[in-house]
């Protein structure tokens, strides 16, 4: 009987990987000419400022709108862009197309909102990445300091030497630098001393159990206390409700996003968000 079962979980198994390669290979396929064919949009979720209630900024996460069917979500296509280095260029296109846009709004007098872009371990390892970058700076017109780069712990992490090498870099051209993801790495915390970083991201998991758990509560609080006496800019992401904005407040967490301000949104709609002069 275990035999058998055994067996069972085994070819459960199979055609699990199987459905996993077809959806690979299909993405895979596809990715290869979605740039191409325009079918990558940004949209942009609003960063609130606790204390004033008003929008400082924005992320710019990426979607991809194939021809009839629905919008597909960067879980889907991003690990895979990366295995097969696809996400050079559309990093390259997400950074070109949210420094414009940033550059719009702010021509359009809206707001002096801040754009963060979202960075992956290859794009950052790049050897012309911060070339990249300066161009597209030069090329947009885009103030340096309205644009912040999102790296997440365990790339930096990965090769802290280089790491700190290529942070500094991006600091002397005057980009402000954020860790996302904060808290889900494996990385000790003494790194936050050796990278020359502007903002640190709370993870939405820990955001997440303020209520639900006091342990998480706790550690959101701690990560808030050190990130200020650190001079750092705290931002928690994930926010869904009215109890954990109150208890971030209470802490001093300086930026929030989520979904009790809004969901990512088109350009469009961020720009009448921003005209309407909302306050939340
Ligand atoms: P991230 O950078 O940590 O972005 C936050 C994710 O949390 C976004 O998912 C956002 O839609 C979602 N989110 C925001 N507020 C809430 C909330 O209140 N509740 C819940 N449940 N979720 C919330 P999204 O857009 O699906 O992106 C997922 C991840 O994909 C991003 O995580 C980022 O790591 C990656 N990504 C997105 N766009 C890009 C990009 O242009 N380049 C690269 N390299 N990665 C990207
Ligand atoms: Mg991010
Ligand atoms: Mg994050
Ligand atoms: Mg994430």
């Amino acid at each position: 009987y275990a035999k058998g079962k055994g067996r069972n979980n085994y070819q459960f198994f199979r055609s699990e990987m199987n459905i996993r390669a077809v959806e690979r290979q299909f993405v895979e396929a596809n990715l290869r000419s979605a740039l191409e064919k325009r079918e990558f949009i940004l949209h942009y979720q609003p960063k609130i400022n606790l204390s004033t209630g008003k929008i400082s900024g924005a992320e710019a996460l990426l979607r991809w709108k194939r021809p009839s069917s629905e919008m597909i979500l960067p879980d889907r296509f991003i690990r895979i862009a990366e295995d097969c280095g696809l996400i050079i260029p559309i990093g390259r296109w997400v950074l070109r197309d949210a420094c414009t846009q940033a550059k719009k709004w702010i021509e359009a007098g809206l707001a002096p909102v801040s754009i963060a872009v979202n960075i992956s371990a290859l794009e950052f390892r790049q050897v012309d990445f911060l070339e990249s970058v300066r161009s597209v700076l030069n090329d947009t017109g885009l103030d340096v300091h309205c644009l912040q780069l999102e790296i997440t712990e365990n790339v930096l992490m990965d090769n802290a030497e280089s790491s700190a090498f290529i942070l500094q870099e991006l600091k002397n051209i005057g980009v402000q630098l954020a860790v996302d993801d904060f808290g889900t790495g494996y990385s000790s915390l003494s790194y936050l001393n050796l990278f020359p970083l502007d903002v640190i991201k709370i993870d939405q998991s820990f955001v997440d159990g303020i209520g639900n758990s006091k342990d998480n509560g706790i550690i959101v609080g701690a990560v808030i206390g050190m990130g200020n006496s650190l001079k750092l800019k705290v931002v928690a992401e994930g926010i869904e409700n009215l109890e954990q904005l109150n208890f971030l407040k209470g802490l001093h967490c300086e930026e929030g996003q989520g979904f009790y301000f809004s969901k990512p949104i088109s350009s469009e709609s961020f720009v009448e968000m921003l005209a309407s002069e909302r306050s939340f």
